[in-house]
């Protein structure tokens, strides 16, 4: 955590005018100026953390920028290590779209990166260590081993929203993105969803899109067994076309503090050695693992560099809050949200300010930040 009161946070907007070469030769100017040399030491591993995005979806972050940081770690002396980690479901229960076939699919090969992504958690997800760690919630969590064996991590996060955290983004990447798979069992246990038997009219969309088949509508309303489901709420409750499926009252502020609280397991397994890369192109409702055509909520906004999590996903938040927004439903058309609106509040009613709040109470990084515009 910073010294001082005030974290910086590095960015350069999406018009990029005054750099020449557009966003990829921004993007080095931003590596060069933003404190990426101190991360680590020449011959050192150096975890490049992505999300190579869910089989379907197509507004992940495009392969050349992770190239791009490929290359700058190597010019910096550094050894860059590709990683992911395979997700809530794993490799054997996602069977012919595994996480391969999805990182190949998606344009992550090793011929374009000059490097492969790894899983850092295993082929089957399973390859973590179990760290202690204080907090309301979770006692500790499983963090992907490849995590933890690096000398440094750079955690390169899309924004997007989430309907449940609220900003995808750092927080979320690191809490959620850099454990294995049974922490992530614990952090999204509390989302386990209920039925409003009044409300489903068995239709069964939930049990052909639970990946786990936790749901069942052979009689009458759905029914959900808990026992089987993982809480992942990807689809279930987002997409019920009735809104039968909701989580607790009080769940949803556990899963935030759950993610980081798993952010603080992270730190202590990377010994504090991070960088954040939040990339505010292609602002979707909902994260890369969702399997949705989005559109976007407002205009691209740019690149941002830091050192503290929480500093660049308040940066990222204030930006995409005071932008201009718009929402499209298929079934209700498009609708414009203000300049200066709490945007991802009011498109899934989830408090996205909180998990900021209580990363910093949590001694996470800091909410007050300057911001550093490089080139213009
Ligand atoms: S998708 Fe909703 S309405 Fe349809 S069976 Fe499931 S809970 Fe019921
Ligand atoms: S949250 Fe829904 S989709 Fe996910 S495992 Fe549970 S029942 Fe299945």
């Amino acid at each position: 955590m910073p010294e001082n009161r005030c974290s910086t946070v590095w960015g350069i907007d999406s018009w990029t005018t005054g750099i020449s070469g557009g966003m990829l030769r921004a993007l080095d100017t931003l590596l060069d100026k933003s404190g990426l040399e101190d991360l680590f030491k020449p011959g050192e591993h150096v975890a490049i953390k992505i999300s190579v995005g869910e089989l379907g979806n197509i507004r992940y972050l495009r392969p050349v920028f992770i190239r791009a940081i490929v290359e700058k770690i190597s010019e910096l002396g550094g050894t860059p290590v590709i990683m992911d980690t395979v997700g809530m479901i794993g490799n054997t229960l996602r069977g012919p779209t595994d996480w391969f076939y999805t990182t190949s699919v998606n344009g992550y090969p090793g011929a374009l990166l000059g490097k492969d992504v790894i899983p850092a958690d295993g082929y089957t997800g399973e390859e973590g260590e179990l760290l202690p760690i204080e907090g309301d919630e979770l006692g500790g969590v499983e963090v992907a081993r490849g995590i933890v064996e690096v000398a440094a991590t750079v955690v390169v996060s899309h924004v997007t929203g989430h309907p449940f955290f609220g900003l995808n983004g750092a927080l979320f990447n690191k809490g959620v993105g850099c454990s294995a798979q049974k922490g992530k069992w614990r952090i999204f246990n509390p989302l386990k969803p209920e039925v409003n038997s009044g409300q489903c009219n068995n239709c069964a969309v939930c049990v052909s899109l639970c990946p786990v088949k936790a749901i069942s509508a052979d009689n009458g309303a759905a029914k959900v067994d808990k026992s089987r489901c993982k809480g992942c709420n990807h689809y279930c409750v987002a997409f019920c076309p009735h809104e039968a499926l909701s989580v607790q009252d009080g769940s949803q502020t556990r899963f935030q503090k759950r993610v980081v609280e798993a952010a603080t397991a992270v730190n202590v397994a990377a010994m504090g050695r991070l960088f954040y890369l939040n990339f505010l192109l292609d602002i979707g409702k909902y994260p890369d693992y969702y399997t949705v055509g989005d559109q976007n909520v407002t205009p691209d906004l740019g690149i941002l560099a830091s050192r503290d999590p929480v500093a660049i996903d308040q940066a990222s938040l204030d930006l995409i809050n005071k932008a201009p927004g718009l929402i499209s439903e298929k079934s209700q058309g498009y609708r414009l949200l203000a300049t200066d609106s709490p945007k991802f509040n009011e498109i899934h009613g989830v408090d996205a300010a909180y998990p900021l709040k209580y990363a910093e109470e949590y001694g996470l990084g800091l909410r007050t930040y300057h911001l550093e515009m490089i080139g213009g």
